[in-house]
This record gives structure tokens, sequence and C-alpha cells, in this order.
């Protein structure tokens, strides 16, 4: 049976329950506070992409991915509709991944260059992928009050992995913004005002205990297509995140 959609309060009270990633990676993958995103993420699952027509989708939220202890964290937007709405696992299955995972393979923050399916043997090291936004959107645009539904579940996780956590890398300005709010409920530290704007290669670094916030630009296809983001930029960023990390 279907469960019953959560309230925005009842998403947060829900998230802050979660006492480790697996807990709070189960109940993230069960919600459906949603409507639209649900409709969209089940929609895509239902009808498919021709190339992918023998896969059944997995049309759910997509949690996190990578250890708990990890050091450096990379905020994406959301799942891609093709992409971890299919697989289950975030960036993964679609070309933004296959960039992304190839990167930190090359950074030594993976055990493999590809990340094509949940139980393909992808190990991280030292680091944490998730987004800011759990279900897949339309055109990839999440609205304000979906991404402020969402909010907890990254709040939640940020916290669980708060002990290690020295750099965030942030895929573009939508996460760029969106780690402003997880660093105020998690480090209970007011956010710089005017915040910092966001650019690749930006660094923001706010009070002693939070950690450093690194711009990057998104490895979407139409920035890495089109030569705006491509790998070397994106090699740079990485082992400056781990410099900042303490893991280089
Ligand atoms: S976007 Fe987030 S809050 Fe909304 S249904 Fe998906 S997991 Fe739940």
């Amino acid at each position: 049976m279907t469960k019953p959609a959560l309230t925005p309060d009842e998403v947060a009270k829900q998230a802050a329950t979660a006492g480790d990633l697996a807990e709070l990676d189960s109940l993230v993958s069960g919600c459906r506070a949603c409507p639209r995103l649900v409709e969209w993420r089940e929609s895509v699952a239902a009808t498919r992409r021709a190339s992918f027509r023998e896969q059944e989708y997995w049309g759910r939220p997509v949690p996190g991915f990578g250890p708990a202890d990890a050091r450096l964290a990379i905020l994406g937007l959301a799942p891609a509709a093709h992409g971890g709405n299919r697989t289950g696992r975030i960036f993964t299955g679609d070309r933004s991944g296959d960039v992304l995972f190839a990167a930190l393979y090359r950074a030594g923050l993976a055990n493999q260059p590809t990340s094509v399916s949940r139980d393909d043997g992808l190990v991280l090291r030292h680091t944490r992928i998730f987004a800011a936004v759990r279900c897949a959107p339309p055109d990839n645009k999440p609205t304000p009050a979906e991404r402020d539904t969402c909010a907890p579940w990254l709040h939640r996780e940020v916290a669980l992995i708060r002990p290690t956590l020295r750099v965030v890398v942030a895929l573009g300005g939508f996460a760029w913004a969106a780690w402003w709010p997880a660093f105020s409920r998690v480090y209970d530290q007011r956010p710089p005002s005017p915040r910092p704007a966001f650019g690749h290669g930006a660094l923001a670094r706010v009070g002693d205990t939070g950690p450093v916030l690194l711009g990057c630009y998104h490895v979407s296809q139409q920035n890495t297509f089109t030569g705006r983001l491509t790998p070397a930029m994106l090699d740079d960023v990485l082992a400056r995140a781990k410099g900042l990390a303490g893991l280089a």
C-alpha cells in the first residue's frame, strides 16, 4: 500500500529522528511529500526511455552515497530523470555522472571510474555525494517550495557527517544557495550577508567550525559538452578540495 504523503513539518520531524545514514537513506527513499515530484518521478519510471525499456526504474527519492566519515561532500541539484531516478543512486547512469565519477577516480576518491548501477561495486573514499532535492524534477527545476520541503533531509545528512566534514563542493548555483540554510541549521551560525556569490572556483569560509564551501560549475551535459566545464577544471577543483580537506 502506498504510504501517505508527509507534510513539510513531518518531513522535518522524521529527518531529525534518523540516527545514522542508513536510517536516513531508508526514510528519504520512502518520502512522498511533494505531489508534483512524486507524480513526475513515477510517471518517468512507468514510461521509461526507449533505451532503458527493459529496466525497472527506481522511481523514488534518491539518497546520498558515500561513507559516513566523509571529509568531503559534493552537493548537487537533484537526481536526473533517467539517471538517479532510474538507477537509485545519485549521478549514476547518466552523462553527468560519467564525468563526475571519472574525475573522482582520477582524484583517488573512487575505486572505479564509472557508476552504472547500485550494485556495480563502486566505493567512494572520504566523499559523500548528495543532492539538495531528492526527487527528479521536471526540466531539472524544483520549485522553491519543493526545495524547502526537501531541505531537512539534506540538513540531517550534513549533521550526521559533521564530525569529519571539512569541505563541501557545490555543483552549480542552486546547490551553492541550498548550502546556506544547511550551514545555518547544522552549525547554528548566521550565513554571511550578503551571501558570497557562486562562481567556478569561488570559495567561502565562514566562522571557525563550518566546512569550506567551494563552487564548481555543474557537471551537466550543457556545461561539459560546450567546454564550459572541462575534465581539467574538475580535476583542479577536486585537487583543491582534497587539499582543503587534508586529503592531499
Ligand atoms: S523532493 Fe524531497 S521532500 Fe519532496 S518528495 Fe522528494 S524526497 Fe520528499
